[in-house]
């Protein structure tokens, strides 16, 4: 008989693991809360484009669909161009030539991975049933089908919680066993989602092959496009406290001053500004911690396991290498799922906290830093060091984009390579220096 697999929640991660699990021969059905966003209309305001990389691009291209993706729903971003007050634009490549991240968009990178699940023609998509919990001992999951309001209970060989950062599974089940760890901290930040349209003959109005980015301190806007000639655009900013904070722009007047005054090249290129800031949610943003992530044959993945905030473009990437990863787990245990569950957070638990502080770790480094002179220099020097020795330095932004190194790995030395260029940076005569043998061997000799 074929083995019967639960997955529930038909997101980015919940469809991807489908897909592996469906090659492998499983029986999969994955029940989604929601009806099939295919047919639904996206709802405007709710991000809809996100930052592809390495991780993800690996974990599609095991199980053969990152060409599809590449070429029906990707825009490359081979670096980031910040915009100062001053309307200055300076471009910093992000890895070296021929590295971009991909621009992609939520929903159509989710319906295409739906759409491959069920052409794989082990998968089935239950629409319109929420998981109210799991029965771990049983293995038994229940869902409310939300059309009918019945109840329904599902036991099966393995279950997959990829719900999402609120997840059902989690908070229903797992909290309530002894022993689970749970911390969920909200940063002081919100969001806030504007689009910036095409120009009237469908052209971009910005560059295209960029991510585009308004640092202004303690608050910043970026730009990531879309196929349509439209960009996605996200002001970060804290929902209180401070001059420019959400709480203090309530008029329309008080938005439209703090567009002209902090951001004037965009407020110049943005049409319906008021109109969408009125419209659009006010978000907030959440790092969730927890463990274990398995109890007998259920597993969190994804978001569910290791939410974090999005200043690296991250939390798909690693919810899609936790797919990898689990895959290589199960061709090494085979479906003895306590054991492969237990080998997945023993590896995975370290990556995903790691990741969590290196996304708050780029959120000071985007708001507060990247239009700094003295940051772009440092840059410049780790790229020549990178260059000229791969194997003894790799920024920690290509490490954590541009390769697969353990997030827990990138963070470690990430941070020792942070504390040396403090150093550096700190000589007077930097700027005649930086590019000489003498300050490389320098450098270089800390890392022994
Ligand atoms: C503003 C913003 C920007 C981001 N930018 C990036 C980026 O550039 N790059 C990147 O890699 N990541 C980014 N992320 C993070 C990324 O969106 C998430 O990490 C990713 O969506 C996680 O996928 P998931 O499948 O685990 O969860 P989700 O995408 O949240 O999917 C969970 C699914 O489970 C369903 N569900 C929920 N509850 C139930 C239930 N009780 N029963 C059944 N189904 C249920 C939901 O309807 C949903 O379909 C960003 C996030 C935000 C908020």
């Amino acid at each position: 008989m074929e083995k019967q697999i639960v997955i529930v929640g038909a997101g980015l991660v919940g469809s991807l693991w489908a897909v592996y699990m469906s090659k492998r021969g499983y029986s999969v059905t994955v029940y989604e809360r929601r009806s099939d966003i295919r047919k639904a209309e996206i709802v405007a305001g709710k991000s809809i484009n996100l930052a592809l990389s390495d991780r993800g691009w690996n974990a599609l291209e095991k199980v053969g669909i990152a060409d599809e993706i590449r070429s029906e729903l990707a825009i490359p971003m081979t670096g980031r161009i910040m915009h100062g007050t001053d309307g200055q634009l300076t471009y910093q490549p992000y890895g070296k030539e021929g590295q971009a991240i991909y621009s992609v968009s939520r929903g159509g990178m989710n319906s295409k991975m739906m759409s491959l699940a069920e052409r794989s023609g082990n998968v089935k998509i239950v629409y319109n049933h929420a998981c109210k919990g799991v029965d771990f001992e049983k293995s038994e999951a229940t869902f409310l089908n939300t059309d009918t309001g019945k109840e329904i209970h599902v036991t099966a060989d393995a279950i997959f919680a990829c719900d999402g950062a609120f997840s059902a599974v989690r908070y229903e089940s797992m909290q309530k066993q002894s022993r689970f760890s749970y911390e969920q901290r909200f940063i002081e930040d919100g969001y806030k989602e504007l689009l910036l349209p095409a120009n009237e003959d469908g052209s971009y109005k910005l560059d295209k092959n960029a991510l585009h980015i308004w640092p202004r301190g303690r608050f910043m806007l970026i730009a990531l496009p879309n196929e349509d000639g439209s960009f996605t655009c996200t002001l970060f900013m804290p929902f209180s406290d401070g001059k420019y904070s959400f709480d203090n722009l309530k008029s329309d007047e008080q938005v439209v001053e703090f567009f002209q005054e902090v951001f004037p090249d965009f407020y110049a290129l943005m049409p319906d500004l008021v109109k969408d800031w009125n419209e659009h949610p006010l978000s907030a943003l959440a790092i969730i911690r927890c463990f274990p992530w398995s109890y007998n044959k259920t597993v969190l993945m994804g978001d569910a396991a290791h939410a974090t905030v999005p200043f690296y473009g991250q939390g798909m990437n690693s919810g899609f290498e936790d797919c990898y990863a689990m895959n290589e787990l199960i061709e090494e245990h085979g479906d003895d799922w306590p054991t492969v569950f237990d080998a997945f957070q023993s590896e995975r638990k370290p990556n995903g906290d790691a990741i969590q502080d290196l996304s708050i770790h780029n959120y000071y480094v985007m708001r507060d830093f990247v239009g700094d002179a003295d940051f772009l220099l440092q840059k410049k020097i780790e790229a020549r060091l990178s260059e000229k020795y791969p194997e003894k330095w790799m920024p920690l932004y290509s490490q954590v984009t541009f390769s697969s190194i353990p997030y827990k790995t990138a963070w470690d030395t990430g941070m020792k390579q942070e504390a040396i260029m403090k150093e550096i940076m700190k000589q007077p005569n930097i700027r005649e220096i930086w590019e000489t043998e003498e300050l490389e061997r320098k450098i270089l000799a800390q890392l022994e």
